[in-house]
């Protein structure tokens, strides 16, 4: 099957290209690199934008695409704050001119990164794909738009859609060939390896007045591999004419900022340093998912946890003490 991966040269994206040609499948991927890496991705890379629809039509003639996976996005909440047009623009035009183009040459079948920030804040965990969606910030807002962009493009023009509302994702591919590279990066696992390899003095808790047993924020943190995992579950699950659907992309497991650094202090042997910070704007207390759903649907379970997760993140942060 020849599948198309938008945002294939993405941290996440990079990790889908290299288990999915594994696999056997036919890959090509779409990346304009804003926040992509040329490196990550040994596979055929077309460089241009899905914004861009006389570059997708040409895409869609050229190869005989069947299904889509799609991650390209801005995905960085500080900013959708005060940027938050540029993110309706790339996120939610972005999809809407992959769909018509995938309409226009009958590609009918997709499965795209939705994320936890389309539930905004709530007090009782686990969370399920019930809750009320009220997104508390211009980047969740988007992702919840592009859902609902699928259920009407679904209506009128037959897509078959797969969801898929990552929770905190983390790990590498386990040789440490490619991993996380944001810039600026803003994700705590990243973070604390950057710290334990001397390429940061401290890291910054933010905050320990939290309604949580230490004080700090909690997390579910999910493997990149079994993320991954889930997408090609999904993919096969609509190829075998299924529903669409909405899942939650987490291991039900949550912890601590204050556990992850300790957990990272044992996977290197080393004191990473720790400072406490005020607040960061807009963070929830507490995040974790139900698996429930994707579990009985999808048949999906979580493979590894923080120890193997910290492990890769680790291995390719010290092949790559420079990023990419
Ligand atoms: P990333 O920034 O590393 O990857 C996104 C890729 O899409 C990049 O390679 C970028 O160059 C490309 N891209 C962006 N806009 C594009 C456009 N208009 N045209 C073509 N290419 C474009 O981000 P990531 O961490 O790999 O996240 C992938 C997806 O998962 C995103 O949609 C993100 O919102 C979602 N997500 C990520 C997390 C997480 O913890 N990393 C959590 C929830 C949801
Ligand atoms: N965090 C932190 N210091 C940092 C980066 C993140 O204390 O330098 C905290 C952040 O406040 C959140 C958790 O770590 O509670 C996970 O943050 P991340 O940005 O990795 O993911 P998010 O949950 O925001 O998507």
């Amino acid at each position: 099957m020849k599948v198309l991966i938008a945002g294939g040269a993405g941290y996440i994206g990079s990790h889908c290209v290299k288990i999915m040609t594994e696999q056997g499948y036919d890959v090509i991927v779409v990346d304009n690199l804003s926040t992509g890496h040329r490196e990550a991705v040994k596979e055929k890379l077309y460089v241009g934008d899905i914004r861009n629809q006389a570059f997708l039509d040409e895409l869609f003639q050229k190869e005989k695409i069947e299904a889509v996976i799609h991650f390209c996005a801005k995905s960085l909440v500080g900013v959708s704050m005060t940027e938050p047009l540029e993110y309706f623009d790339n996120n939610v035009s972005g999809t809407m001119v992959l769909l018509q183009a995938m309409a226009k040459a009958n590609v009918k079948k997709i499965v795209f990164s939705s994320s936890a920030a389309v539930y905004g804040d709530h007090e009782e965990m686990p969370i399920t794909e019930e809750y009320l969606t009220n997104p508390t910030n211009p980047y969740g807002e988007t992702k919840l738009m592009m859902e609902k962009m699928m259920k009407w493009a679904e209506i009128a023009h037959g897509f078959k859609y797969v969801s898929l509302r990552y929770f905190n994702v983390a790990g590498a591919y386990t040789d440490g060939s490619i991993g996380e590279d944001h810039q600026p990066e803003t994700h705590l696992i990243p973070i604390v390896l950057q710290t334990a390899l001397g390429k940061r003095d401290h890291i910054t808790v933010y905050g320990n007045d939290y309604n949580t047993a230490d004080g700090t924020c909690v997390r579910d943190y999910i493997h990149v591999i079994d993320l991954i995992d889930a997408h090609i579950r999904a993919l096969n699950y609509l190829s075998s004419g299924n529903i669409s659907e909405i899942f939650n992309l987490g291991s039900e497991d949550g912890y601590s900022v204050l556990e992850i650094i300790e957990a990272a202090r044992a996977v290197t042997g080393i004191n990473i340093k720790q400072e406490i910070g005020p607040r960061r704007a807009g963070d929830p207390a507490k995040l974790i998912a139900s698996s429930e759903k994707i579990g009985r649907v999808l048949g999906w379970k979580p493979k590894f946890g923080i120890k193997e997760i910290i492990r890769d993140a680790w291995s390719f942060h010290k092949k790559h003490p420079e990023g990419y």
